[in-house]
């Protein structure tokens, strides 16, 4: 068995650990921040994710899917709110399948607690990795607490460290590919309160989105009855963070665009001046792994854009696929099985980060476009009577384990024969004809 160095025990290296240390592996992570369940690191930031179904297999493989359930609300549909208030519900399959929105504190802090039950892991929290002598799989940290600084050697290094990863930052220093590319868009959160009495002010059982095209804001369940907002838009421009300077900017930017939120949001300006602005960034990297000694996993390897909700889903698949590869090749074979991980994972990382972008765009646009609402409901139909040929995209992405890189692949076939369905004349009144299901099936 192996001394394993997992660098970061936030998401994706809390559950590293609990599949590490399930196969009998010593496990040490190594965190840089406080230990959430004593301080509060996300104090000030409700900051909710959805956890969809690559991320429940992972959870469930891990022996830990019963914890995180007692944590969730089910989420089965878009709520559109358009500038009037006007509401429309779009379920996101048509047998009503749940994505599941999560506390990210919540869910960090189970995570710990299952990894900290085994054993045979230990977690450092306050030690910052430092470096990382990639041959030897031996790492420096800094104890932020003590002030001192320590190496460990282990077998294998996992680096975990999400976006600005330290442990990518020592492979650049060798033959690596790397680049980063931020967004126009930055995002701000905002809490939606409960009802004095406790009850959600919104259907917590939706997604709710203002798409408002060149921005938008979006609002997701907390298990205490209220909501995490958050407002994308714009870094500068029109319409952007950079426009709204004071409490009057935002009240009528607000009563602008999105009215029916303002009564459900007593203190917007105070939380709107107070809470940080932050920017997106799309990583992509290659390779992921170094000889048998070191990879990458989760937002380290590949941080992506928010807009599908997959960054810590395809970062819990990471590990899955890493685990079935242990099995597959014995916990000897290090090199075979990192070696082996980066091929399978890397196209996939790329295909998500491609399909991230391009659900921006549905959300912030789309929603509220009739010709989508209108292919939204053929693609319904069709995989109601042929679920055996037709898997709309968003499901493909969100309610299956298709690997990334194919459902990117059929989602593009899907568009192409979905754009000549929607140019058959009179397609808005007989949608639900055999006339327009034949000429789809024909495309297929
Ligand atoms: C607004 C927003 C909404 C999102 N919504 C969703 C969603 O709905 N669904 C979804 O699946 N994903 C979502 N994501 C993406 C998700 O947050 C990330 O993919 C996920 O957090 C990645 O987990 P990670 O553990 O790889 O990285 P992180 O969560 O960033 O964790 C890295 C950990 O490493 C620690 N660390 C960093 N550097 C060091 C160091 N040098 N030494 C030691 N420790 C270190 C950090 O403190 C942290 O605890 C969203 C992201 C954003 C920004």
């Amino acid at each position: 068995m192996k001394h394993i160095t997992i660098v970061g025990g936030g998401l994706v290296g809390s559950l590293l650990a609990v599949f590490m240390a399930k196969r009998g592996h010593t496990v040490h992570v190594f965190e840089r921040r406080p230990d959430p369940r004593k301080t509060d690191v996300y104090a000030g930031r409700s900051i909710n994710l959805v956890v969809s179904h690559r991320g429940w297999t992972a959870l469930r493989a891990a022996g830990v899917e019963e914890a995180v359930q007692r944590i969730v609300v089910p989420v089965y549909a878009r709520m559109t709110h358009d500038r009037d208030g006007k509401l429309t519900r779009l379920p996101y399959s048509i047998d009503e399948r749940a994505i599941h929105s999560v506390s990210r504190g919540e869910l960090n802090k189970v995570l710990l607690t299952e990894a900290e039950k085994l054993p045979n892991v230990t977690l450092h929290f306050d030690h910052r990795c430092t470096g990382v002598d990639l041959d030897t799989a031996t790492c420096s940290f800094h104890d932020e607490v003590e002030g001192d600084n320590i190496a460990v050697r282990a077998d294998v290094v996992l680096g975990a460290d999400g976006a600005p990863s330290a442990v990518r930052q020592e492979m650049m220093k060798g033959r690596f590919n790397f680049s980063q590319s931020f967004i126009e868009h930055d995002y701000k959160e905002v809490a939606f309160p409960p009802n004095p009495d406790g009850t959600p002010q919104m259907d917590p059982n939706c997604l709710h989105i203002w798409p408002r095209r060149q921005f938008m804001m979006m609002g997701l369940a907390n298990t205490d009855g209220g909501f995490t907002g958050t407002l994308f838009m714009p870094h500068e421009g029109e319409y952007s963070f950079g426009t709204i300077k004071d409490e009057q900017d935002l009240m009528r930017f607000f009563q602008a665009h999105f009215k029916d939120a303002i009564p459900m949001l007593p203190d917007l300006a105070e939380q709107y001046f107070r809470n940080p602005q932050s920017n997106l960034a799309i990583i992509r990297c290659a390779p992921w792994t170094h000889k048998d000694k070191v990879a990458l996993v989760g937002d380290s390897a590949h941080a992506i854009v928010p807009f599908y909700g997959e960054g810590m889903n395809s970062g819990y698949e990471d590990c899955k696929v890493l685990n079935d590869l242990l099995n597959e090749h014995g916990d000897d074979d290090w090199g075979t099985v990192l070696d082996a991980y980066g091929k399978a994972r890397k196209p996939n990382g790329d295909a998500i980060a491609d399909l991230s972008l391009r659900n921006f765009v549905e959300m912030r646009d789309l929603v509220a476009d009739p010709r989508f609402i209108l292919r939204k409901k053929i693609e319904g139909r069709l995989q109601q009577r042929h679920p055996d040929k037709w898997l709309p995209l968003y499901s493909q992405v969100k309610f299956s384990d298709i690997p990334y890189v194919d459902a990117w692949n059929e989602g593009l076939r899907h568009d192409r024969i979905m754009e000549e369905v929607l140019a058959m004349p009179g397609v808005e009144e007989r949608w639900d004809s055999e006339e327009v299901e034949r000429k789809a099936l024909e495309l297929l």
